[in-house]
This record gives C-alpha cells, sequence and structure tokens, in this order.
C-alpha cells in the first residue's frame, strides 16, 4: 500500500550505522521508508525507534537477491564498511557489491527510481595524490585482502554508470570518506569506535602501525547532510566526494580521544593490516560547488557527541 505520494525511498543497509541515520532523517523529510537489510553488522536497535512510525517498514532480505518494490528513490548502502567485517567472509563482501548493486539498480529500472550507490574513498585506494579529486582514477591492489571491498565498491560504480549510460538511468554517486559517530557498533572494529571503546574501558588504545597514517573524519550529521543534498538538490550525476578535508594521524586522534574520554588509558602498539592504505583526505571542492555541502562539525564537538553515546552504551 502506498502511504505517500511520491516520496518512497528504499534504503539498503538501513539497519547499520549510516543507514539507520539516513531512514530517520527521511522519515522526518517525510518520506515513507523501506528499510532493507540482512543484519550481517546492521542491528535491530538501531531502528528500534522507528518501528512504531506507520511510514516505516523492515524488511529482512539480502540484496543479493533480486526484490519488488515500488520506490521512487533508492539509497544503496547495504555493505560492511569495517575492514575486520568485510574480511571476514570476502565472498559474501564481493557478491553485495557486485550483485547486490545489480539488483538495486535492476528495481530502479523497473520502478524509474532516482538511484544513489553509497561508494567509499576505497577507490582511490592507496593513493598517489593528496587530497583526492573525483577526477582521481585511483591506486587499488585487484588480489589483496581489501579487493572485495574496494574493487567490488569499484564495479559497484561501474554497474550504476553502464546503467546509467545504456538505460538512462538516473543515478547519484556519493564517494564517502571515513565517518563517525553514534550507533557505530562496540565491536565495529574502526578507529574511531574502538579508541573511544577501549578509552572509556581504562584499556590501552590499539594503535595499527607507528600511528603516522592519515585519515580525515566526518561526523556523521554532516555526511547524511551530504547524502540528502546529493539524491534531492543535485540535476547532474557526477560522482561526489562526501568527507571532512581534516586530516589526523592516528597518533593524534588517539592523543584527543584519551584528552576528551578523561582517561587513563595508554598506547599499544600492533602490526599494521596488510595494504592499509598511508592517507585519505577528500578534495571537496565539487561538493562544495554542486551541493552546496560542506561539513559544519569538527572533530572535536563529533567525538564528544559519540563518547557520550557510548557512555551511555556501556554504562560508564
Ligand atoms: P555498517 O556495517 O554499519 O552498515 C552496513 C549495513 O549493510 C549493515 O546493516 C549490514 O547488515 C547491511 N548489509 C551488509 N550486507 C548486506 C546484504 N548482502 N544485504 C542486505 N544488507 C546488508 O556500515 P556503515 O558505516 O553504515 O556503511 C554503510 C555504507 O556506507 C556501506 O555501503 C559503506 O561501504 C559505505 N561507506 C561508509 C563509510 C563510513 O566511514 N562509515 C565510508 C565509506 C563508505
Ligand atoms: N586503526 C588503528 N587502530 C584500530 C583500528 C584501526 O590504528 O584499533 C587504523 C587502521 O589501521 C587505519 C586507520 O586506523 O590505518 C583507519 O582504520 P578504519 O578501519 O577505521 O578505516 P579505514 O582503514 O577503512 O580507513
Amino acid at each position: 500500500m502506498r502511504i505517500l505520494n511520491d516520496m518512497r525511498s528504499l534504503v539498503s543497509g538501513g539497519a547499520g550505522f549510516l543507514g539507520s541515520h539516513l531512514c530517520e532523517r527521511l522519515l522526518q523529510l517525510g518520506h515513507e521508508v523501506l528499510c532493507v537489510d540482512n543484519l550481517f553488522t546492521g542491528d535491530l536497535r538501531n531502528i528500534e525507534h522507528l518501528r512504531e512510525n506507520e511510514q516505516f517498514k523492515f524488511i529482512l532480505h539480502d540484496v543479493t537477491e533480486p526484490i519488488d518494490f515500488e520506490v521512487d528513490y533508492i539509497f544503496n548502502l547495504a555493505c560492511p564498511a569495517s575492514p575486520i567485517h568485510y574480511q571476514s567472509n570476502p565472498v559474501q563482501t564481493l557478491k553485495t557489491n557486485v550483485l547486490g548493486v545489480m539488483n538495486m539498480l535492476e528495481l530502479a529500472k523497473v520502478n524509474g527510481s532516482q538511484f544513489l550507490q553509497a561508494s567509499t574513498s576505497e577507490i582511490y585506494g592507496d593513493p598517489e595524490i593528496n587530497p583526492q579529486p573525483e577526477t582521481y582514477w585511483g591506486n587499488t591492489n585487484p588480489i589483496g585482502v581489501r579487493s572485495c571491498y574496494d574493487e567490488g565498491k569499484r564495479v559497484a560504480e561501474t554497474f550504476t554508470y553502464d546503467y546509467f549510460r545504456q538505460y538512462n538511468l538516473n543515478v547519484r554517486v556519493a564517494r564517502i570518506f571515513n565517518t563517525y559517530g553514534p550507533r557505530m557498533a562496540t565491536n565495529d572494529g574502526r578507529v574511531v569506535s574502538n579508541f573511544i571503546v577501549q578509552a572509556l574501558n581504562q584499556e590501552p588504545l590499539t594503535i595499527y602501525g607507528d600511528g603516522t597514517q592519515i585519515r580525515s573524519f566526518c561526523y556523521v550529521d554532516d555526511l547524511i547532510d551530504g547524502m540528502l543534498k546529493l539524491q534531492f538538490n543535485y540535476q547532474g550525476n557526477e560522482p561526489i566526494n562526501i568527507g571532512n578535508p581534516a586530516p589526523l594521524n592516528m597518533f593524534d586522534l588517539a592523543t584527543e580521544v584519551i584528552r576528551l574520554t578523561g582517561s587513563s588509558s595508554d598506547i599499544t602498539y600492533r602490526p599494521l593490516p596488510k595494504d592499509d592504505p598511508r592517507l585519505r583526505e577528500p578534495n571537496i571542492e565539487r561538493a562544495t560547488m554542486l551541493l552546496g555541502w560542506e561539513p559544519t562539525i569538527d572533530l572535536e564537538s563529533g567525538l564528544e557527541r559519540t563518547i557520550q553515546f557510548f557512555r551511555i552504551l556501556l554504562n560508564k
């Protein structure tokens, strides 16, 4: 049954970290939201507060299988994003990126829906230029442990643009850089949640390698603003970087998390995972020019909000 006129959105991966924030914001905008997720890394607790809303529907489904719904907008976020999770079942990750995107694109084709692919800075691999503009083709290893994710996401972009060229599908591609915030899972394995959980538990913060590798961290609310602008306020189809151009090395991140939590934790060093990129920093000129978007939340306030979330969750 259609509840609303032309505002029915499907969010695949909607029970995950970013997906749950996106579902929430779409509901606030008056959309009817179909949240599709197989709960591989997602959690029903992320969407518990949305389930009483009659405009919201959760569908337990694996996107590697076809699905049939009448929708106006598709946001394809289904895919584990943390290296430990996407590497725990690389074949499934690759299938999600290849078959999953194909099934979502087919759905968009049948319905004439507008399609947004959640791509990633990983498609730039271990970049040779810094910061990375969208025109950079990347430096990826096709046979490495990260390939199921980064090559998978590259194929997903290829599929997206082939549907655009061959079937005239209305597509958008968000190249998302490292994003953090409330509702990251405690066992997510990515650096911000690891450091905060370790600091709150008064355990040593685990730096992989020597801590000089660089990332640029975007707070989730900014990221969702960017995605919504890309889907609804942009008429083109260029891929667009969404991220916070504020580079930081992992040692400085660890120090900042210890300071903001008031923890007595120290730092311990672990081996650097294979093919770990040396740096990531978005060039966001395109987002600024075409979407009128730029991040507004700095690292300190974003970390404070995230720490507060984990304090409540862990009762610390
Ligand atoms: P997440 O792991 O919290 O969420 C991914 C969601 O997809 C989970 O709910 C999971 O259960 C679901 N999922 C995985 N495989 C599925 C399948 N086959 N069928 C149905 N559902 C499936 O990760 P996230 O950080 O919320 O990332 C969401 C999307 O954004 C991913 O596509 C990721 O690649 C992309 N992205 C995220 C970041 C980031 O820093 N958070 C950066 C770049 C790109
Ligand atoms: N990292 C770390 N300690 C951790 C988890 C990650 O030092 O407990 C490092 C990781 O090796 C990488 C950076 O932090 O260099 C960001 O890792 P994350 O998994 O968050 O994202 P990605 O590697 O996908 O950018």
